[in-house]
């Protein structure tokens, strides 16, 4: 998975001729529950919050994310390597989303482990993608059924030198299975930086995935903003146009929630480093045009940042609400 793709150009690599399909992907979605409304009517009505640990079960979950003042939050279903979780007990899991949807906190944008590659070559690592996600779905969608949004975000898959059209291919192939076994809450595609092998570093092959997938009401994106620079989309001299492309090949409706990240590295460096808000190459300015566009500000925002004191994501949280203009 960490070999170098040999590409260091700006411009996003286009694998696939399906730029128009997606226009065609964007099925209308009116049966969500409203619990983004009603959380606009807290504090400055930015839904932010960090990744979270789920040691202590979901009640340490809501803890945390008091602590550090957010109103929306992530966490993994299972353990970084796949193990299901001890620390949530499904039967609860209804009560937990009826406690958020209580507070008015945004939607969940919970984080499918990294080892899940729905690309490999290896049909038994497909299968097991398959059926965790599946797991995952199933987990969530007491929360969903209690009326509190809830995501899914996974990254969609490296092809391990299979090609991007392939990798895109079983990707499509390996989501169409997953929802014909559970499709209860929506599964966020994130835009990837194109670190080695990594398929949808470009909005076309995010297009091409989505394309490819049946049931496309429960198919929707993550933009990580240290990701999109990463990939070769110039977020701090183009901004509208960056986002011009995004709705024209994606949709910005299929946008679900956004993965809040500075970046170490600049445009188009394909190395995923996220960098401290503000302390990396996309800068205050680029956040304080973030949190005051109204088609991004009404999604969910999560940090993915390091935590360099306990104090970080309380203070980054705080920042990022500050820049919001009225
Ligand atoms: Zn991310």
């Amino acid at each position: 998975m960490a070999e170098t793709t040999g590409t260091t150009t700006a411009i996003p690599t286009k694998t696939t001729g399906t730029a128009t399909a997606a226009t065609a992907t964007t099925a209308t979605i009116t049966t969500e529950p409203t619990a983004t409304t009603a959380a606009t009517t807290t504090t400055t009505g930015l839904l932010v919050g960090s990744h979270l640990s789920t040691a202590g079960g979901w009640d340490a979950l809501i803890k945390r994310s008091h602590e550090e003042g957010g109103s929306a939050f992530a966490f993994f279903p299972r353990s970084p390597y796949g193990k299901q979780s001890k620390a949530l007990d499904p039967a609860q899991a209804g009560e937990f989303g009826a406690r958020l949807k209580a507070e008015h906190c945004g939607p969940l944008v919970v984080h499918a482990p990294y080892v899940y590659n729905l690309a490999s070559k290896e049909e038994t690592k497909r299968t097991f993608a398959i059926e965790a996600l599946a797991e995952d779905i199933e987990l969530l969608t007491p929360i969903r059924e209690v009326g509190q949004e809830a995501y899914i975000n996974i990254h969609p898959g490296a092809h391990v030198g299979q090609g991007a059209e392939t990798g895109c291919r079983l990707i499509s192939e390996g989501l169409n299975r997953v929802l014909e076994r559970a499709s209860g809450v929506m599964v966020l595609l994130e835009t990837m930086a194109g670190k080695g092998t990594e398929c949808g570093r470009s909005f076309e092959e995010l297009a091409a995935i989505i394309d490819g997938v049946e049931n496309k009401e429960h198919i929707g994106v993550t933009f990580d903003t240290c990701h999109v620079l990463d990939a070769g989309y110039d977020l701090v001299n183009d901004y509208d146009g960056v986002k011009r492309q995004l709705d024209d090949i994606i949709g910005l409706d299929k946008v679900k929630a956004i993965h809040v990240n500075d970046s170490q590295f600049g445009l188009g460096s394909h190395k995923d480093r996220h960098a401290n808000i503000g302390e990396g190459h996309l800068g205050i300015p680029f956040f304080t045009r973030l949190v005051n566009d109204p088609d991004m500000a009404r999604l969910p925002m999560i940090l993915e940042t390091k935590e360099l004191t306990p104090d970080t994501h309380r203070e980054e949280i705080a920042l990022l609400r500050s820049l919001v203009q009225r």
